[in-house]
């Protein structure tokens, strides 16, 4: 027993040993940030990795590539729909492909465990079987593309404060019942290529070096034979990391193995038996993405030029899946009409006010790695305007304000004072101010995941932005410049204010939500002037490659006259739209949010709108659930979370009925902060325990008692559906076997839709220390009006088993079971038992 993981696969055992001890080792340590070595001596090219999971970033942030941005993770998990995850990252698989992309860093299977973690956008659900069900579903897409999926973060990362080191404190239990089971699916049922081990430790051990966790679990138990690769930066010791499992090291050049592994192999600490199993999975994965003797990408791109244009998702697919993901919260039936408000008649309306900071910012992404440049710019209003035709008026109004941070100059008030285009000019100037890099960009916000210009690393160099800026008012205005490190900023010329910041604990703080001066000015309708900004990245900054900037300009004004204005277009309007939710920068990646509030005077703004005109649609356009203290006082409210670039034809496609808002709720909506099973996202002294154990999200509010606004798989259509039969294949089953259950629903309703049939499973005995029910099963269904449609299920043996921490392996509970047919959690509409023996 040499103490070397098993999954070794053994068709790549004759590559290796034609590699010698340093060219083996050299593999193992990424390139660059994103690149992998490539061995000619065993006709491997360097594989390339790019961020996901909301759309694959590609080699570089560049405005000439640009990606397709598919709605957040729980935006896709909201459809419940497993067909179109896998067939919408199919597409993502082939765009990936298209831009010379290997393998996509994502999805993000972690639990949300808490509605204030940071990165909730960015993982499924609460739930872990439809967590396990999208995430499979996911990484079959991506992988029948030919590209390797990556689950992350294994596992425990559900905080983002303090995400580099925590430990999370969780019994085996809880870890195997809630926050495996994702990963164990996707690497039994999807043969994921890669798994990512998390930045964190779980009790006491680094997720990099835990031997457990990774070789006994992952490897060894469950026969993982893909690649684990750490958590960007995670990896800072050599021989534990070598012997617990690891077998790449992100990013590279430089990292704890190259030749202190090497090292460690020659005096007989890490057995060269290790380092060969490692390079095995490399080179399987380098197989199974095209990428061993000299094979080009299936589309017949290389490395370093992936094919001219990139095959993006296409857009019908997209918009489908995103109105699929937008869940109708409310829509209640007055007397006359006997109908919602939604869908709108679009022959009624003819003057739609769209209202609020979201109408006229949306935020189609969250913050983090999980950023791509989309390919098409939303626009709320040009959407609602299309869709409502020619006979009807849509106004804009923001409402008030909301974000930390000054706005972006109006579109076409900005140029670059060399080309003349619209957008700024960028140049690096040494510290004797010699320009030895000088480009045109587009945007006013710029963000370097790496590929900063190399100039910039020289002593005293600064990155200027040039604008030529044409206010459209008079009067006061503010301009704001924000980065981390130097801030100067000049108007005409002449240095306005000057600042240096430090970096945030966490360097992607500094790219979501960098820090911002403000300088007030007084400028002239049409006069424009010259603004420039310079800026010196931090030293942190500079060594990473990341930096951000940013230059926001507008006219100053005060929230009340925003509020007054968007109360008086709604009470002149047939219709108020309201899209409320979290300015850029709340939710992110490196850190959690504080508060469920919706920032600024949002929650005054909805109820002001909502008095003056009862037919308000409220828009809720955040990542995860916010507080929605007016819920009972407007016509309808639609989740639509980060919903990606297809945000306003989606939104305009519910509005007036061409689609049907599809999604269920994958986390519960509180009514009150303190009614979430689990708020804190804050570790104490170091650790995160997760003292609620197995009672998280509709699972904790089921035991606590506390009645949630919104609970669990809740979601509305525009048709109805009565419940008609439910009926298992059999009354008794045997320990660890599945279990088929049919359920027949109707549509009653007026017009054809789709349901969301959920089944829940009730336990022999009731302890206090267990759910109630959990999520066993779910299928969507689609069906006429009229219509009857049949939903088979299939109820996992897993479902009725625990794992024993004594025996340490999962055991069947025997007993009689109840099963719960229904729409949602706690719409529940028919039941039937089950005995397992
Ligand atoms: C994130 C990962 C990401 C990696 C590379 C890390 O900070 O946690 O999810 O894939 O960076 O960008």
């Amino acid at each position: 027993m040499t103490g070397v993981a098993t999954g070794v696969r053994g068709d790549e055992s004759g590559l290796v040993s034609r590699l010698s001890l340093e060219q083996k080792v050299r593999l193992l340590t990424g390139a660059d940030s994103w690149v992998l070595h490539g061995e000619n001596a065993v006709g491997l090219r360097p594989m390339v990795l790019s961020d996901g999971p909301a759309g694959v970033r590609g080699k570089r942030f560049d405005s000439a590539d640009p990606s397709t941005s598919l709605p957040s993770p729980i935006g896709l998990a909201a459809t419940w729909d497993e067909r179109l995850v896998q067939e919408v990252t199919r597409a993502l698989g082939r765009e990936a492909r298209s831009k010379g992309i290997d393998v996509i860093l994502g999805p993000t299977v972690n639990i949300v465990r808490t509605p204030l973690n940071g990165r909730g956008f960015e993982c499924f659900s609460e739930d872990p079987l439809l967590t396990s069900r999208i995430a499979v579903a996911y990484v079959r897409g991506v992988q029948s593309a030919g590209v390797g999926a990556t689950v992350k973060h294994y596992v425990a990362n559900d905080s983002e404060t303090e995400r580099r080191t925590y430990d999370a404190r969780v019994t085996e239990q809880v870890l195997r019942e809630l926050y495996l089971p994702p990963f164990e699916a996707c690497v039994a049922e999807a043969d994921v290529f890669l798994v990512m081990a998390a930045y964190n430790s779980v009790n006491g051990a680094f997720m990099s070096e835990n031997l457990t966790l990774l070789r006994d679990l992952l490897k060894t138990e469950w026969g993982f034979r893909g690649v684990v690769v750490s958590d960007w930066s995670a990896t800072s010791t050599t021989v534990a990391s070598a012997k617990a499992g690891l077998d790449l090291v992100m990013p590279g050049p430089d990292g704890p193995w190259g030749e202190h592994l090497v090292a460690a192999v020659r005096a007989g600490t890490v057995p060269e038996a290790e380092v060969d199993d490692k390079v095995s999975r490399l080179l399987g994965l380098a197989r199974r993405v095209g990428a061993l003797d000299g094979a080009g990408h299936t589309d017949g791109s290389h490395v370093g030029g992936a094919s001219a244009a990139p095959a993006l998702v296409d857009s019908r697919l997209l918009r489908e899946v995103t109105s699929r993901s937008f869940v109708l919260l409310t829509n209640p039936r007055g007397l006359l009409p006997l109908r919602g408000l939604l869908p709108l008649e679009g022959g009624k309306v003819r003057k739609v006010a769209l209202i609020g900071p979201n109408a006229i910012d949306p935020q189609t992404q969250g913050g983090g790695s999980v950023r791509v440049l989309p390919a098409v710019r939303t626009d709320l209003a040009k959407s609602l305007r299309a869709a409502f035709g020619s006979s009807a008026t849509v106004s804009v109004h923001q409402g008030c304000l909301t974000s930390a941070t000054t706005a972006a100059p109006a579109q076409g008030s900005l140029r670059d004072p060399v080309s003349g285009e619209e957008g700024l000019r960028v140049e690096v100037r040494t510290a004797d101010r010699a320009v030895v890099h000088d480009e045109h960009f587009s945007r006013s916000a710029l963000t370097w995941w790496d590929g900063l210009p190399e100039a910039v690393h020289l002593p005293g160099s600064v990155v200027v932005l040039r604008a030529r800026y044409r206010p459209e008012v008079d009067g006061p205005h503010v301009l704001g410049v924000s980065g981390v490190g130097l801030l100067r900023v000049s108007v005409d010329g002449s240095v306005l204010a000057e600042a240096t910041n430090l970096p945030p604990r966490d360097v992607v703080e500094a790219l979501s939500r960098p820090p911002e001066l403000r300088v007030p000015l007084q400028l002239k309708a049409g006069r424009e002037v010259e603004v420039t900004f310079e800026h010196g990245p931090n030293a942190r900054g500079h060594q990473s490659g990341f930096a951000a900037m940013r230059l926001g300009i507008t006219p100053w004004v005060e929230d009340e006259s925003l509020l007054d204005e968007a109360v008086q277009a709604a009470a002149n309007a047939d219709v108020a739209v309201v899209v409320v939710g979290s300015p850029e920068g709340t939710e992110s990646e490196g850190y959690d949010r504080e508060t469920m509030v919706l920032p600024g005077r949002q929650d005054e703004l909805v109820r002001r709108v909502a008095a003056a005109n009862p037919s308000t649609v409220v828009v809720v356009n955040s990542g995860m659930p916010v507080l929605m203290p007016w819920a009972g006082e407007v016509a309808a409210i639609i989740q639509v979370w980060f919903p990606g670039q297809a945000f306003g034809d989606a939104l305009a496609d519910v509005l007036v009925g061409a689609a049907e808002p599809g999604g269920r709720l994958p986390v519960s909506v509180p009514r009150v902060e303190a009614d979430s099973p689990v708020l804190s996202a804050h570790p104490q002294a170091g650790a995160l325990t997760y003292g609620e154990g197995l009672l998280v999200g509709y699972r904790g509010y089921d035991r606590n008692g506390a009645e949630p606004l919104f609970c669990f798989g809740h979601g509305l259509g525009y048709t109805d559906w009565t419940y008609e039969s439910f009926t298992p294949a059999t009354e008794a089953i045997a320990a660890g076997e599945d279990l088929e259950v049919l359920v027949t629903v109707r549509n009653t309703g007026g017009r054809a839709g789709r349901e969301v049939v959920q089944v829940y499973l009730e336990g022999p005995d009731d302890d206090p220390g267990r759910p109630v029910r959990t999520l066993s099963g779910f299928a969507t269904v689609d069906a006429g009006a009229g219509e009857q449609a049949e939903a088979r299920i299939t109820v996992p043996g897993r479902s009725f088993a625990r794992f024993d921490e004594a025996r340490r392996e999962w055991v069947s509970h025997l007993g009689t079971y109840t099963l719960r047919a229904g729409r949602s959690s706690r719409d529940l509409r028919l039941n039937t038992q089950v005995v397992q023996r």
